[in-house]
């Protein structure tokens, strides 16, 4: 990834991805118990809802759109690249998809699971 600002774009997409799936794991009852025991509190979740404001406030609202859209169908919507395989689906990725080359402007999606594309490479 070449250019700067969509690798931070990236990260902050990231970083709200990971709010959003501890808020999922927090509300889910069957790990409830288990937080309780870590001492997970629901102040902790109000901490995590308050978080997930902010960061959505700090994300480009086309990313934001985009990854909402992806995020309904898939609780993780933005996958590593790793080999220039998805490891949201495993699929390899067609030559097409190329960093280097790609318009920094828009966020690179799998052609078959439709993740957003985290390319560290
Ligand atoms: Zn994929």
């Amino acid at each position: 990834m070449s250019d700067g600002r969509t690798l931070e774009r990236l990260q902050k997409l990231s970083h709200l991805q990971d709010i959003e799936l501890m808020i999922r794991e927090a509300e889910d009852t069957k790990t409830k118990q288990r937080e309780e025991e870590m001492g997970f509190t629901l102040q902790g979740l109000e901490k995590l809802r308050a978080a997930r404001e902010k960061w959505r406030n700090q994300v480009d609202p086309k990313d934001l759109r985009v990854f909402d859209r992806i995020a309904k169908r898939h609780p993780r919507a933005i996958v590593p690249v790793e080999d220039r395989i998805c490891l949201g689906c495993y699929m390899a990725l067609p030559t097409s998809i190329n960093p280097a080359t790609a318009d920094p402007d828009r966020l690179m999606t799998c052609e078959n699971c439709g993740r957003i594309l985290f390319w560290l490479e």
